[in-house]
């Protein structure tokens, strides 16, 4: 699977320069790229193995319509096995391709934060951790010291309740786990996230419920929608405009703005 549109609500399509991986804490114990390897392993030949793949480096050059990239849907670009010059040639894609955003996510605080000074951070790379309870809050303050233009937590699954410091952080995505063997989330959890990003003028997005598949309980919070998304997401917009297939209608640009809706 190299590159695909992804039911992911808060972006439109994956890039997986790597896939493979290996569990690291509690929000992996459900890993869903390890439970899409082996429910398709012929797209896999390595398995969950953290694997390279040189020849997709150059995808996001063909897209020309402009995306939000999930990058590493598959895997988790500051994994230990990928050497830092890969890691630095994705960068450099990125970097080449301005009218795509880029969303990276990892677990790997360390390796973050080891190599982030090292790299180039242009304005498209959104830079993101998981924070599933409160012993991985500590990969927020790793994440406060990248210079990426967009620093945003995923709290999926989110396990238990958090208390966040969401100073220079710009965007918290929330989602409850699915699958058979989901833990379920608790609305309290939830409802007290949005009071704190409230409380933080920081943009918050609902992502699901979860449940044995990840739509089976809806999005809805109190009646309401949560899409939010950092207002980056706009200026990227605007600033992309013409190169969208049509011109958006001030319309479409507040719905890719994505306020919360009733
Ligand atoms: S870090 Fe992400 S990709 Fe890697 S095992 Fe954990 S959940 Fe899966």
């Amino acid at each position: 699977m190299s590159s695909t549109k992804t039911g992911i609500e808060w972006t439109d399509k994956t890039w997986n320069p790597t896939t493979g991986c290996n569990k690291v804490s509690p929000g992996c114990l459900h890993c869903y790229a390890e439970a899409l390897t082996k429910r398709f392993p012929q797209n896999f030949a390595e398995g969950f193995k953290l694997t390279l793949h040189p020849e997709r480096l150059a995808q996001p050059k063909h897209w020309r319509t402009p995306s939000r990239i999930f990058v590493n849907s598959m895997s988790d670009l500051f994994h230990e096995d990928v050497p830092f010059s890969y890691v630095k040639s994705v960068f450099e894609v990125m970097s080449e391709t301005p009218w795509h955003i880029y969303q990276i996510l990892t677990k790997r605080d360390e390796r973050l934060i080891d190599l982030a000074s090292k790299l180039e951070w242009p304005d498209n790379v959104w830079m993101g951790v998981s924070v599933e309870n409160q012993k991985y809050v500590r990969r927020i303050d790793a994440l406060r010291k990248v210079p990426a233009k967009v620093r945003f937590l995923s709290c999926e699954p989110l396990l238990d309740r958090l208390d966040l410091n969401l100073q220079d952080i710009h965007w918290v995505i929330v989602g409850g786990e699915s699958g058979s063997n989901h833990r379920l989330v608790e609305a309290e959890w939830i409802c007290d996230i949005l009071q704190q990003t409230r409380e933080a003028d920081v943009a918050f997005f609902f992502k699901q419920w979860g449940g044995i598949h990840s739509k089976a309980k809806g999005r809805s919070l109190d009646g309401k929608t949560w899409l939010e998304m950092p207002l980056a997401w706009k200026e990227h917009v605007i600033k992309w405009e013409h190169k969208f297939p049509k011109r958006l209608s001030l319309d479409e640009l507040e719905r890719n703005y994505l306020i919360s809706i009733e």
